[in-house]
């Protein structure tokens, strides 16, 4: 076949398939999304990133150390309305001996558009069952939410481990009795999630930047939570850093990392943890993953003049990192 055949038979096969796609015209659209799930293979280990949904915020109005207006001029600038949609991931690292996940999701604290977890889980290929061991980077609901299902414990034979001072925080009645009115839902919450995992003997803490398990580091990031901790894994020359919460979005807070958020306990230190990390990652050039970064949330964090900038993976069916 010359190029003039080839030529010939596209343009017939083209009109074939205008014609026939114009007889199914009538096909209901279907609105909705598969479950989000990314495989990546870090060094060997496979690391499946998990959707747990996304939800429109009101960025402007959730951001604090700023204005609303300057909030709006920013995401307007990265072609972002307020409420901007903003992703709940978490990930899932097989080790080849044991399941582990980081962060939860949010289960049925937040409404429908979140708690998809479960569904993204499964269309990965793996059952909560099966997760050995869920490490928490913070308790907040859209990280902890997830560990229950109706009062229950979802993952049936899972360790839950978290940074000490957080069990510290979250479980402790005198701060829930000290804490403002708006931020007592976060201990009732807290509790709710964790308390089935202590009742079973099923709770560890860590302390700070250690490892909560073999193969996993933590670095202490405190503010946005006074135990928030940021978890590693290094396999040979490669790394990821599971960030967590140390950004809500992925344009505002790259530019200005001085502002906080409005869930954030201590927000100087948050600011402050958020730089120290923005900068550990440019330098160092590590695969960082954020609970809040559009999904899958994994990337890299660049130096631009004075400030931070996010730079996406781009999409590979292999999804080397
Ligand atoms: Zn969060």
């Amino acid at each position: 076949m010359d190029r003039r055949d080839f030529l010939t038979m596209s343009a017939a096969s083209l009109f074939t398939t205008t014609t026939s796609s114009a007889v199914h015209a009538a096909a209901t659209p279907v609105r909705t999304q598969a479950p989000g799930f990314y495989r990546l293979d870090l060094g060997g280990t496979e690391i499946t990133a998990l959707s747990d949904g996304s939800i429109p915020v009101p960025l402007d109005s959730l951001y604090s150390n700023t204005t609303p207006a300057r909030v709006r001029t920013v995401l307007d600038h990265a072609f972002i309305g307020s409420p901007a949609d903003l992703s709940v991931n978490a990930y899932l690292v097989n080790t080849g001996d044991r399941l582990v996940l980081i962060d939860a999701g949010t289960g049925r604290f937040l409404g429908p558009e979140l708690g998809l977890l479960p569904a993204a889980l499964q269309s990965a290929g793996y059952s909560p069952d099966q997760v050995d061991d869920v490490i928490l980077t913070h308790v907040h609901a859209d990280h902890s939410g997830g560990l229950i299902l109706d009062g229950r414990p979802l993952f049936g034979n899972a360790t839950v481990h978290v940074n000490n001072r957080e069990i510290g925080y979250w479980l402790d009645r005198g701060q829930r009795t000290k804490a403002a009115d708006r931020d007592k839902h976060h201990f009732v919450e807290a509790e709710a999630c964790l308390g089935p995992y202590a009742a079973a003997q099923r709770l560890r803490g860590f302390s700070d930047n250690a490892d909560p398990l073999p193969g996993f580091g933590s670095i202490w990031l405190p503010g946005h939570t006074p135990g928030h901790s940021a978890i590693v894994v290094e396999r040979g020359t490669r790394k990821l850093v599971l960030w967590g919460d140390v950004t809500h979005g992925d344009v505002v807070q790259f530019g200005e990392p001085s502002v906080t958020i409005e869930f954030d306990v201590d927000p100087q230190q948050a600011a402050l943890s958020r730089a120290k990390a923005f900068a550990d990652a440019a330098e160092h050039r590590y695969w960082v993953a954020g609970a809040h970064i559009a999904f899958p949330g994994i990337g890299h964090v660049r130096r631009e003049k004075d400030m931070f900038g996010w730079v996406a993976k781009n999409f590979s069916r292999r999804g080397l990192l």
